[in-house]
């Protein structure tokens, strides 16, 4: 997870709640054009990620595949009041939300975050999670017992379909510098792998460019890249200090 900076709500969004005094969230959903604005102006911000778990955003020429994320929970009982304020939306993944183990929005549905903070009331500095991952099991946790808790329990980061996507991811990079050491035994001791290994982590620190949605252009993180970065730092410590 990473911090996520907010811009300013989308032209076309001010002026639905402008015109309808008393819209809600599901006068959004029937506004094709503020619909789409909101969710694509989400998506940008996170790099077409999800905000949670990091998975890829899709989109393809007319459609984004995104859910609109509360981070404070509109229902009727919460904060209904926040349910059309730009600030309180993040874009999130469907999270398995049809099959048994769901995370994400689908998992955390009415509950509040208390530890996870929403990135308005933090600077950028101050967002620290203490966020670890294992690039063996593919699990995400943090050394703060309280973020930790959020991490499995509301928002389910560790359910098995994610670690082990992490750990393809894993598999996927580190097929790359075993070759590249020409499958030496002591690979990431290696020089030409310790090279890839720098490349890569600047290769997904970066967004890269995605397919067009609706005309407008798409700027895309790599899915998962906050654990590829990590990983990357993780397995050759001693190897990128020495260098
Ligand atoms: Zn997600």
């Amino acid at each position: 997870m990473r911090h996520i900076k907010k811009e300013q709500e989308p032209k076309e969004f001010k002026q639905l709640k402008k015109l309808d005094k008393d819209a809600n969230f599901a006068t959004l959903k029937n506004d094709k054009n503020a619909n789409f604005a909101v969710k694509f102006a989400l998506a940008k911000e996170t790099g077409f990620v999800c905000c949670y778990c990091m998975q890829e955003i899709k989109n393809d020429s007319n459609h984004i595949v995104v859910q609109i994320e509360h981070f404070k929970p509109k229902d009727k009982n919460k904060f209904p009041e926040l349910q059309l304020e730009y600030s309180n939306l993040l874009a999130c993944c469907f999270g398995n939300q049809d099959g048994e183990n769901q995370h994400c929005g689908a998992k955390k549905e009415n509950e509040e975050l208390k530890y996870i903070p929403n990135s308005k009331l933090l600077k950028a500095k101050d967002f620290n999670l203490k966020i670890k991952y294992s690039y063996t099991s593919g699990k995400i946790s943090s050394s703060d017992k309280d973020i930790d808790n959020e991490l499995n329990e509301i928002l389910g980061l560790n359910e098995q379909n994610l670690k082990n996507k992490r750990k393809g991811k894993w598999k996927e990079i580190s097929k790359k510098l075993v070759e590249a050491s020409g499958r030496q035994k002591d690979w990431n001791k290696s020089k030409k792998a310790i090279n890839l290994a720098e490349k890569l982590i600047e290769r997904y620190n970066k967004k890269r460019r995605g397919e067009n949605t609706q005309g407008k252009q798409v700027y895309k993180h790599y899915p998962f890249y906050d654990f590829v970065v990590y990983s990357l730092k993780k397995r050759f410590k001693n190897e990128l200090l020495n260098k």
